[in-house]
């Protein structure tokens, strides 16, 4: 499995290139992202940075708690679910505030696993949004196994249905220590997720995966519109 893993992330690096996320200057603003991303598209978080950027509150979590919540909630707004998101940010800016007076390098000394679980009682935080917290804001060798990575993994027959966790310790197998690695594996998984690998017929006549595919070649699930001759390339045939 973990040769499988890595051949599919060789096939995209070399197809796509480095992606280059994530696109912030600061790991707060990072934080913050992981957290506006939740639910829409990224272009839609870019805005709300932007207005957050504007008001000059992505200097220190610290500046989230100053604010009204109604002010908060308007330069949500383009991102949706604007006061879910401000209840969730001022959440998060209370957590780094509380536990560390607001200084991300302290916070940021707590090793992995414990920052994982404090960011997880963190009110909104998920696992998907504390892996990408820890990845690309703590630059910890952590994966992002969001719903792109494991649709993929299981059309191409790398594993069955599973779930959130054992997917990030496989990828974390796959490729330990390897902070870049991960980050560009999470960003080409998304890429191939919203380009080729849709939910809703596939386009894996465009997909750099095609020929590592058991659902293309027939032999793996069959998502709807996937046809292709017999053949199993990842397990060797
Ligand atoms: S070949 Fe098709 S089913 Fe396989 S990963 Fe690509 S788009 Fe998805």
């Amino acid at each position: 499995m973990l040769g499988e893993v890595r051949r599919i992330f060789e096939a995209l690096w070399t197809g796509y290139g480095p992606q280059g996320w994530w696109p912030a200057e600061h790991p707060w603003e990072m934080m913050v992202g992981a957290v506006l991303t939740q639910g829409t598209a990224w272009r839609n978080a870019v805005r709300c940075l932007e207005n957050l950027s504007a008001g000059r509150l992505l200097d220190h979590p610290a500046q989230l708690l100053d604010v009204s919540v109604h002010c908060l909630e308007e330069m949500l707004k383009p991102g949706g679910f604007w006061r879910v998101k401000a209840r969730r940010l001022r959440a998060l800016s209370r957590f780094i505030v509380d536990r560390w007076e607001g200084d991300l390098d302290r916070m940021f000394a707590v090793p992995t696993a414990l920052l994982r679980r404090k960011l997880l009682s963190v009110d909104g935080i998920g696992p998907e949004t504390a892996d990408c917290i820890l990845l690309y804001a703590a630059r910890r060798p952590v994966a992002v196994a969001d719903a792109y990575t494991r649709r993929i993994l299981q059309r191409c027959g790398v594993t069955g249905e599973l779930g959130y966790e054992a997917t990030r310790r496989l990828l974390e197998a796959a490729f330990p220590g390897e902070v870049e690695k991960l980050q560009e594996l999470h960003a080409l998984m998304v890429r191939v997720g919203k380009e080729c690998c849709r939910k809703r017929r596939p386009r894996c006549g465009a997909c750099l995966l095609e020929s590592l595919c058991e659902a293309a070649a027939g032999t793996g699930p069959s998502p709807g519109g996937v046809r292709g001759p017999r053949r199993n390339c990842l397990r060797g045939g």
